[in-house]
């Protein structure tokens, strides 16, 4: 099952080019706030499943809504960082996934398939492009196994961890900007995925391929991640785990389209636009002049 948050918090399936409109079948308001309704949907997932799959209500063209990222108030948005060998040779890191440990992004960076990147205005500041696959958390968890780690998982999406590059920044800040988390174009239950750990994955700039790499390389494997992440915190249904980029991560600008694809699960394409501005700020405490009584 396919299913796609849309046209401003509805829900749908996909089935082939069309999304079937299940928003009343999933007891989802679309206009709540806070739009929590896509986890609500998540745990109660079992009970729901047969009216979402019965259901026969309006069909819509895929290619005529706006995609909508498919969790967009998670408990939390978990990340790997350096989870790929390949990747930690071209950053130089002294260190792996399965040493260090996970990284949080704030959730209101995330943003659907119809979204734009937006690069804020970090003068001499590289903006880079990572190509992950993204767990969707199925229930509430803690103090997993690996035995039992895949019981945890309701579904896949692709994900781009978007990176402002420099290590005198905070890495939480650095990847947190609004607009910095695609993640899309749907969930892909866990029943319709054949083997995540064989998935191969892509990742375009413009025509450019930046990123081709497969899962079967990852460091901290699915269960891994999962097993180490609820060691420290609960998981809940609806959380977002990050799984880490191969190598070829490099620079996005306004103007260019950035596309992912991971095999069995989806594809999507972002443009990339300039912000407003207002965001170079982050050497604001060595350009500020020192106040008397600090
Ligand atoms: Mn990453």
């Amino acid at each position: 099952m396919r299913i796609v948050r849309f046209n401003g918090g509805r829900i749908g399936l996909v089935r082939g080019d069309d999304i079937t409109d299940v928003t009343a079948e999933a007891g989802i308001d679309p206009t709540e706030f806070p739009p929590v309704g896509m986890v609500r949907l998540i745990a109660d997932f079992p009970a729901r499943r047969a009216a979402l799959e019965a259901a026969t209500g309006p069909a819509l063209k895929l290619a005529d809504v706006h995609l909508e990222t498919p969790v967009p108030w998670p408990n939390k948005l978990i990340a790997f960082p350096v989870n790929y060998i390949d990747h930690r040779q071209e950053m130089g890191s002294t260190y792996v996934a399965s040493t260090r440990g996970f990284f949080l992004k704030a959730n209101s960076s995330l943003v659907g398939a119809g979204d734009a990147i937006i690069v804020p205005a970090l003068p001499g500041r590289e903006v880079h492009h990572e190509c992950e696959l993204a767990l969707i958390i199925g229930r509430e968890a803690r103090n997993v196994s690996r035995e039992d780690a895949w019981s945890c998982i309701f579904g896949y999406s692709c994900l781009m961890d978007i990176t402002v590059r420099g290590t005198d920044i905070e890495r939480v800040m650095r990847k947190s900007y609004d607009t910095f988390t695609p993640v899309g174009p749907w969930i892909l239950t866990a029943d319709d995925m054949p083997d995540p750990t064989q998935l191969d994955m892509k990742l375009w700039v413009n025509d450019e391929l930046r990123q081709h790499a497969n899962t079967r390389d990852l460091v901290l494997d699915i269960p891994g991640m999962i097993e180490m992440a609820s060691s420290a915190t609960t998981l809940y249904p609806g959380d977002v785990i990050a799984t880490g980029t191969p190598a070829g991560v490099g620079p996005i600008a306004a103007g260019d389209t950035v596309t992912i694809e991971i095999e069995g699960v989806g594809r999507m394409s972002l443009p990339v636009v300039a912000s407003a501005g207002g965001e170079d700020i982050a050497m604001w405490h060595q350009a500020r002049p020192k106040a008397k009584a600090e």
